[in-house]
């Protein structure tokens, strides 16, 4: 049985609640998501739209490519989630603004052409220097 998943902002202003087991999780070394985030990688957790909704909250949304989106709180600025911008099948949401962040682990590596030289990396997930399993710019 899959008990609901619950996240939200550093300043607790948007929360959301995923319903459904994610599909699967993993780290982006990409460019935008460096520049997103201020942060030399992020993970994401990948989830069926029908199961992510906004339970509290409303976020801004930043359109950073020609058709995928980022949204994040306006107060605080924690990026939430990432998707399409029109009709998204699954939604992208940022491992670590879950409550408790042990629910899923990230299981490979993608965009490993523009990660940051400085950042070592030990672990033995697959690793790609583009794209990989899923579509993420
Ligand atoms: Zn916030
Ligand atoms: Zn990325």
């Amino acid at each position: 049985m899959f008990s609901p998943i619950t996240g939200g902002c550093l300043c607790g202003h948007v929360r959301y609640r995923i319903e459904c087991a994610p599909l699967d999780a993993g780290y982006c070394h990409c460019r935008r998501c460096q520049k997103s985030s201020g942060a030399p990688v992020l993970a994401w957790l990948t989830v069926a739209a029908h199961g992510f909704a906004y339970t509290g909250g409303a976020p801004s949304v930043y359109c950073s490519s020609r058709s995928y989106q980022r949204e994040f709180c306006p107060h605080c600025g924690t990026q939430l989630i990432f998707c399409r911008s029109l009709s998204p099948r699954t939604i992208d949401v940022t491992l670590a603004s879950l409550d408790d962040t042990s629910v899923i682990a990230p299981q490979y590596h993608i965009w490993m052409q523009s990660r940051v030289s400085w950042l070592r990396i030990d672990d033995t997930l697959p690793r790609f220097e583009g794209e990989g399993p899923k579509c993420s710019a």
